[in-house]
């Protein structure tokens, strides 16, 4: 006897990477900012008013929703402020796709997104990204056949670190008949020389929504805060009806407002993590380990079929010494490692761990 739903008892929950208690890991496996947190955040905590904690916090967050307006040249009435990017992907579900109706991904992409359509009980149709991580010319018109209420692409990509044009995303969102949420975990971390912003469409464009969070970009992934931009027509009945009553606490309000405030500090991180993304990139090709161009704060290495060891392996001989990186258990990923771009001295680590596994007798 089960007291579930069929949908909750026939799926499996995500699968979140590994988070352990020891601080001599070197942990590159979940993507986090390698810098801590602004001092003007760690200021902001040690000046917060326990007091405040009394009464419950603003429910909307305006504040932070004007601040965050501001950034991306809109009006508060564009923006969500929610309890991680995580709830803000629950939301557009639960407010845009009804049960038994279509939700769309690319394959592969986060692998919390089945998760959350299953949660909602939708149906999920998948368009398969080609051998460059690329949409295929058609996938408006199958999307639209599929009846997608609500179509979800990451980009840049994960876990390929791949980007795809702005002018290729709004072509696509004009197309869909649904909502296209487009998932900018780790936009900060493009290449500036590339002007890539989708920012300003969402004024113009009334199924478009973007995903922000706090949790790459501002080194803040522990205090879970998160946002969407849309047009005030996607963005209403979220806040009005669909998100939980006081979603954002008054401690991440204020965290958050700090965080933003200091851009300065922000693009130095995010600068930082560029030059070490081109330096790890480069230590693995040296090692035989090949990485797609990445525009986000991971790389995806290819492990060569006929080298030593496996994909899997060295995931396995990495973790054993102290260092750990993502792999999948996927036909299209089994190949391949997702590693997290960590401070310099991190990566070196890494790339010395790799070398010695590598020198080893194989093991296969
Ligand atoms: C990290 C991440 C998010 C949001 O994570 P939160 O920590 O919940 O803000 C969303 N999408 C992708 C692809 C991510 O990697």
């Amino acid at each position: 006897m089960s007291y579930e739903r069929d949908n909750i008892r026939r799926m499996h929950g995500y699968q979140w990477g590994e988070q352990p208690d020891t601080a001599d890991v070197t942990k590159l496996n979940t993507n986090e900012n390698p810098y801590p947190p602004s001092p003007m955040v760690a200021r902001a905590l040690s000046e917060f008013d326990p007091g405040l904690l009394r009464t419950y916090p603003r429910p909307t967050a305006d504040p932070l929703r004007d601040q965050l307006a501001g950034l991306h040249g809109v009006t508060r009435d564009h923006v969500l402020v929610t309890n991680g990017g995580d709830e803000g992907l629950r939301l557009a579900l639960s407010t845009f796709v009804d049960p038994g109706t279509t939700f769309a991904m690319a394959e592969p992409s986060y692998s919390l997104y089945p998760v959350l359509a299953q949660i909602q009980d939708a149906r999920i149709t998948t368009v398969d990204l080609d051998a460059n991580w690329q949409l295929p010319p058609d996938s408006a018109a199958r999307l639209n056949a599929a009846g997608a209420r609500l179509t979800r692409l990451v980009n840049p990509h994960a876990p390929s670190g791949h980007l795809t044009a702005a002018a290729r995303l709004e072509a696509l969102g004009r197309e869909l008949d649904g909502v296209l949420l487009v998932d900018e975990a780790y936009v900060d971390f493009v290449d500036p020389a590339l002007n890539h912003n989708l920012g300003p469409l969402v004024r113009d464009l009334p199924n478009l929504l973007l995903l922000r969070t706090f949790s790459k970009g501002y080194s803040l992934a522990g205090l879970r805060l998160g946002y969407l931009l849309g047009h005030p027509t996607l963005i209403r009945p979220m806040i009005e009806k669909t998100r939980d009553s006081y979603n954002v606490d008054a401690i991440s309000q204020a965290l958050g407002g700090a965080a933003i405030a200091d851009q300065d500090y922000a693009r130095r991180t995010w600068q930082q993590v560029r030059e070490s993304r081109q330096a790890l990139a480069a230590g693995l090709a040296r090692l035989g380990l090949d990485c797609a161009q990445s525009q986000t704060n991971f790389v995806l290495a290819r492990v060569a079929d006929d080298g030593p060891r496996s994909a899997r392996d060295l995931y396995l001989g990495l973790k054993a010494r102290g260092v750990l990186v993502r792999y999948f258990d996927t036909p299209r990923l089994a190949q391949r490692l997702r590693i997290s771009v960590g401070t310099p001295e991190q990566n070196q680590r890494l790339i010395a761990t790799l070398e010695e596994l590598l020198h080893e007798q194989p093991s296969r």
